[in-house]
């Protein structure tokens, strides 16, 4: 076996979720994260301890050369969601949308619209369908029912909207894969 491409991650997806995890304070802060680390990746892939920063660091910089919008994609699917909130407002339901997870779905409601020919021109029904598609529990049509879109037009857009950011998504982890085999960091399983 060639030494360039022993590897480390199986598939892009496990590179992104590593290196997202390992950014992200609040999971290495947690003693259960600390647990769930050694137990997923102490198996002499070498990602633990001063090993791991480095790796999620080189994640990142392949992660970064990527098309902007493939970026805010995979930042969107791997953003923490939503935070607890208690801001006292009688309309507040105790949990808010983390400041990263908004942006990145403001910047995709806004390119869909440039890049998607016919979508509703309603900002928040674009960001609607795209939190669904990153896995928040809401429903795309009471969302439009709120904004006064009816449920055809909404079916329809919707769609338009979920074919969008599937081929994006899915284009970016090609990228992705493609990027992080050529450095090596892939595990070759043929
Ligand atoms: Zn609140």
């Amino acid at each position: 076996m060639n030494a360039r491409h022993e590897g480390i991650f199986t598939s892009a997806e496990e590179a992104i979720t590593f290196a997202c995890n390992y950014s992200s304070q609040q999971y290495a802060l947690s003693p259960m994260a600390k647990i769930l680390q050694q137990g997923a990746y102490g198996s002499g892939r070498g990602l633990v301890g001063l090993d791991g920063a480095g790796q999620a660091g080189m994640v990142l910089a392949e992660i970064a050369t990527l098309d902007y919008w493939q970026i805010v994609a995979l930042v969107a699917r791997k953003a923490i969601k939503s935070e607890s909130c208690n801001c006292g407002s009688p309309c507040c339901r105790g949990w808010r949308m983390t400041e990263l997870f908004r942006e990145a779905i403001s910047q995709l409601a806004d390119q869909v619209a440039r890049e998607a020919r016919d979508v509703l021109p309603v900002h928040a029904f674009r960001a609607a369908v795209l939190r669904k598609h990153f896995g928040e529990k809401i429903h795309v049509l009471d969302e439009a029912e709120k904004l006064g879109i009816d449920e055809h037009p909404a079916n329809r857009h919707a769609t338009t909207i979920r074919k969008w950011i599937r081929e994006l998504e899915k284009n970016g982890l090609t990228a992705l894969s493609e990027r992080l085999d050529e450095v090596g960091m892939l595990v070759r399983t043929a």
